[in-house]
C-alpha cells in the first residue's frame, strides 16, 4: 500500500524517512500493519494540532521514529503511532477497536500508555514520587510499554518551548525525578542524558547556561586535547593488533552541574571531565586494551573499576579507570565489547536491535531475571547508590501500588487488603475504618486491590474500633501492629481477662498442674523477668498478643520448675510440647552448630571458611553466628579471651545438606602478588573463565614500582575447588605469590 500524504505536503518527510527506514530494515518488520497504524492514527487526530501549530499526527510520527531506532518490533511502532488516540482525539477510539484491527498486543501497551497519563508528580515528596517510578513500572506489566512511554516523553521534551510556562516546568519535574531514573534503571543511558539535560534547562536555565559556557572555555582552551591523546592511543592500540573504534567525549552539561552544585566540587575537581572510550571486540581485548593504557599513562589510584566482572545492576559492563594524560589533565578511560557499548547506550532495549524474531520478549524477561539474581548475591562490588537504585526495580516484586483519591500512591506487599491500605495512611483513618471503595464501587474491607485501583476508606467517628479478627485478615506488620497497639489501649480490661485464660490454659498442660497460689508465684516472676510492671501488664500483653506466647511460656516454664519443682519429671519444655520439635543440632546454610537452634549462619568475612575447611561458629550479638576458620588468627585471639568463652562453639559441615549436588558457591578472597606485566589481569582473567570460576570481585593494587598485588574474589564450591583454581592462577607467568583471604 503506498501512503497519499498530498493533503498534508509537511508530514511527507517524516513519516517517508521512517518508512523507508523500516523497509530497508533486515529486520522482519508487518510493514502493511505499520502503515495502517500510521493512516489509522492520522485519520483520528485529523484537524488536531499540537500547541506549535504542526499537525498532531506529527508527534505520534517522531516517536515512532524513535521507537524504531530503539530497534524494538512491529506492535511497538504500531502502539507509537497509536498512542494518544484513546484519550486525546476528538474522535475517539477504544481499547477494543484497537484489539479488532490491530491485535491484542497492540492494544494493550496502547492501554498500558493511556494508564500511565493519570499520574502527576507535582508536589509530590519524594518518597512518593519513588512509588510513582515503581508504580509506572508495575503497571507496565510488558516493559515495551515503558520504553514507547521514554520515547513519547523524549519527544514532548525535544518540544516543550512551545508549551506555556508552568506546564514546562511541570513537565521538566516529572521527567526528571520519573523518566530519567526510569531510563538510568534500564540502563538506556543516551536517553536518559538527553532527558536530564532537556530537564536541566527548563529547570534552572542560568545554572545551565553557566555550566555550558564553561564547558565552552574548557573544552576551548584544550581543543585538542582530546584529539592528541586519541591519535596517540590510537597509534599504540594498532601496535598490538587489536581492532577497535576510538571515541572521545567531553562530560553532558548535567552531570557536571549535578557534580558542581550538588557535591559541591569545583570544575577542577571533575576528573572525568574528559574521556576517551574504547570499544573492542571481545572481552580479552579489553584488558589487553586496559594494559595498554596503563602502560601510556599513569593511573589514579582507586579508580579502576571493573564492571565486566561485576556488571552494574542495569547490565552495564565496561572497564573504566582515569589516569593522567600528556598536559596533566586528567581523563577517564571506559573500555568495553561492542555489544556492551549497544546495552551501555540503549539498555535493555539493545537485545531486540541484534536479535530480531520471534523470542525476544521472553528474553528480556530473563535478563531482568538475572538483573534480580545479581542483585541477591549483591557482594559490595557494585556501588551503593546503583545498587539501592536496583533494588526499587520492582517489574518482578511484590508490591501493589494503589492511589489514594488524592493521586498519592501507596506502595502495599502483594495480596493486602484494604484494611492494610487504611492502616497504611494512618492508625486513625484504620482504626475508625467502616468500609471502603475500589474505583468508585463499595468493597469489602478484606478485598485485596491492584495496582492502579483508587481506593477510598471510609471512615466514621461512630466506629466502634477495629475487630480482632482484623488480625488475621491483614498481610502487613504494619497493620498488624496498630490495631494491637489499639487494643491494648483500648481494651486493658478485656485483654486481662483473655491473657488469664490463655496463661492458665498453658499451666494447666503440665504433668502436675500447679496450685492457684504457686500460679501466683509463677505469673508475678514471670512477669518481673519479662520486664513487666505488673502481672497485669502480662496478662494484658499476652491478650492484646503483643508479647510472642513462646516468649512467655519459656519463662512460665522456668518458673514453674523453680516453684514447682517437679523431680521425677524430666525437664518439658512448653514450647516444645506445643509445636512438637524435638531439640537437636540444627543445621543450616550446610552448617551444623553445636547447642544453637535456629541460628543464621554466615561466614565471617576475615578467612571466607570453604567446605572442607576445619570450622569453628562464634555467636555474635544479634546476628546469628558467624563461622571462622579453626585456624583464623581472629578465631585463636577470641576464644583466648574469658569474656568470649561461651560463645565459641563446635562447628562442622552438613555434608548431607545438599545430597543431589546442587552445592552453593562460597566466597572467597585471594591476593596474587606478581611482577606487573601487560598481559597478566588478562591472563588472570581467562584462567577463571577457562575454569568457569564465578569472579565476584577484582581489583589491583601497586606495591612496588614493578610488583602489584590483584586482590580477587571468587565463588568456590569447597576447598579442592579451591586449591584447582589455586595451582591453575599459579601457573601464570610473573605470578610470584598467592595469599588467601583479603587484607
Ligand atoms: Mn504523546
Amino acid at each position: 500500500m503506498a501512503i497519499n500524504t498530498r493533503n498534508e505536503p509537511n508530514e511527507l518527510a517524516g513519516i517517508e524517512k521512517l518508512l523507508s527506514v523500516i523497509r530497508a530494515s533486515e529486520k522482519r518488520y508487518d510493514i502493511e500493519k505499520i502503515e495502517r497504524a500510521y493512516l489509522y492514527a492520522r485519520s483520528l487526530h485529523e484537524g488536531q494540532y499540537r500547541v506549535s501549530g504542526e499537525p498532531y499526527i506529527s508527534h505520534p510520527v517522531a516517536v515512532a521514529e524513535i521507537v524504531t531506532s530503539l530497534g524494538l518490533d512491529t506492535d511497538s511502532i504500531c502502539a507509537a503511532f497509536l498512542h494518544d488516540t484513546v484519550e486525546d482525539c476528538p474522535d475517539k477510539t477504544s481499547i477494543d477497536i484497537l484489539k479488532n484491527r490491530f491485535g491484542e498486543d497492540v492494544a494493550m501497551l496502547v492501554d498500558g500508555l493511556t494508564k500511565m497519563k493519570a499520574i502527576n508528580v507535582e508536589d509530590k515528596e519524594e518518597a512518593n514520587i519513588e512509588n510513582i517510578r515503581k508504580m509506572l513500572l508495575a503497571m507496565s506489566k510488558d516493559i515495551r510499554v515503558i520504553f514507547i512511554k521514554l520515547c513519547d516523553r523524549l519527544h514532548n521534551m525535544r518540544t516543550l518551548d512551545a508549551k506555556p510556562e508552568p506546564k514546562r516546568r511541570a513537565t521538566a519535574l516529572e521527567t526528571m525525578y520519573v523518566y530519567a531514573p526510569l531510563a538510568h534503571r534500564l540502563g538506556m543511558q543516551r536517553i536518559k542524558q538527553e532527558l536530564e539535560n532537556l530537564a536541566l534547562s527548563y529547570l534552572d536555565p542560568i545554572g545551565y547556561a553557566e555550566v555550558s559556557d564553561y564547558i565552552e572555555t574548557k573544552y576551548g582552551q584544550n581543543q585538542n586535547f582530546i584529539e592528541n591523546t586519541r591519535a596517540y592511543v590510537a597509534e599504540k592500540l594498532e601496535e598490538y593488533g587489536i581492532h577497535f573504534t576510538l571515541e572521545g567525549r567531553v562530560k553532558t552539561v548535567y552531570s557536571i552541574y549535578r557534580k558542581m552544585f550538588r557535591q559541591n566540587k569545583s570544575f577542577d575537581e571533575i576528573y572525568d571531565f574528559y574521556a576517551i572510550r574504547i570499544i573492542v571486540d571481545t572481552e580479552l581485548e579489553c584488558y589487553t586494551a586496559l594494559g595498554v593504557i596503563h602502560e601510556l599513562f599513569k593511573s589514579i589510584p582507586g579508580r579502576f573499576k571493573d564492571y565486566i566482572s561485576t556488571p552494574k545492576p542495569n547490565m552495564y559492563q565496561s572497564l573504566h579507570t582515569t589516569v593522567i594524560g600528556r598536559d596533566g589533565i586528567p581523563f577517564e578511560v571506559q573500555i568495553r565489547t561492542r555489544e556492551m557499548h549497544q546495552v551501555a547506550e540503549y539498555g535493555i532495549a539493545a537485545h531486540w536491535k541484534y536479535k530480531s524474531g520471534a523470542s525476544s520478549k521472553e528474553e528480556i524477561d530473563q535478563k531482568l531475571a538475572w538483573i534480580s539474581k545479581l542483585i541477591d548475591t549483591e557482594s559490595g562490588a557494585i556501588d551503593t547508590e546503583d545498587f539501592m537504585h536496583a533494588l526499587k526495580i520492582d517489574i518482578f516484586s511484590d508490591e501493589t501500588f494503589v492511589f489514594t483519591p488524592k493521586g498519592d500512591v501507596i506502595a502495599l506487599p502483594v495480596n493486602s487488603t484494604l484494611i492494610d491500605f487504611a492502616y497504611a495512611i494512618h492508625s486513625e483513618v484504620g482504626n475508625k475504618m467502616v468500609g471502603a471503595k475500589i474505583n468508585g464501587m463499595i468493597a469489602p474491607i478484606d478485598r485485596v486491590p491492584q495496582t492502579g485501583d483508587i481506593v477510598e476508606v471510609l471512615t466514621s467517628s461512630a466506629s466502634k474500633g477495629p475487630s480482632r479478627d482484623w488480625l488475621k485478615i491483614v498481610k502487613t506488620s504494619e497493620a498488624r501492629a496498630k490495631i494491637r497497639q489499639w487494643f491494648k489501649k483500648e481494651k486493658r480490661p478485656e485483654n486481662i481477662k483473655i491473657g488469664q485464660d490463655e496463661i492458665k490454659r498453658v499451666l494447666s498442660r503440665y504433668r502436675i498442674p500447679p496450685t492457684d497460689s504457686q500460679v501466683e508465684e509463677i505469673v508475678a516472676a514471670a512477669a518481673k523477668k519479662l520486664g513487666m510492671a505488673d502481672v497485669d501488664d502480662l496478662y494484658n500483653a499476652v491478650g492484646y498478643n503483643g508479647s510472642a506466647m513462646t516468649k512467655v511460656s519459656s519463662k512460665l516454664t522456668q518458673e514453674y520448675e523453680r516453684v514447682v519443682k517437679p523431680e521425677d519429671n524430666p525437664i518439658t519444655d512448653v514450647a516444645e510440647i506445643e509445636t512438637g520439635t524435638i531439640k537437636k543440632r540444627k543445621s543450616s546454610g550446610g552448617i551444623i552448630v553445636d547447642g544453637a537452634d535456629g541460628c543464621e549462619v554466615k561466614f565471617a568475612k576475615c578467612c571466607n571458611p570453604l567446605p572442607g575447611d576445619e570450622i569453628i561458629g562464634f555467636v555474635t550479638k544479634g546476628y546469628g553466628i558467624s563461622i571462622h576458620k579453626r585456624d583464623c588468627p581472629n578465631a585463636i585471639a577470641g576464644q583466648a579471651k574469658p569474656e568470649q568463652a561461651d560463645r565459641w562453639l563446635h562447628a562442622e559441615w552438613d555434608n548431607d545438606e545438599y545430597p543431589t549436588g546442587g552445592k552453593p558457591l562460597y566466597e572467597v578472597g585471594l591476593q596474587i602478588y606478581a611482577e606487573n606485566d601487560i598481559r597478566l589481569l588478562s591472563n588472570v582473567t581467562t584462567a577463571l573463565a577457562d575454569m568457569k570460576v564465578t569472579l565476584i570481585g577484582i581489583n589491583t593494587k601497586k606495591r612496588t614500582e614493578s610488583d602489584i598485588i590483584i586482590q580477587l574474589t571468587v565463588g568456590c564450591k569447597n576447598i579442592d575447588h579451591y586449591n584447582s583454581i589455586l595451582s591453575r592462577l599459579r601457573s601464570i607467568p610473573h605470578v610470584e605469590n598467592i595469599e588467601r583471604g583479603i587484607s
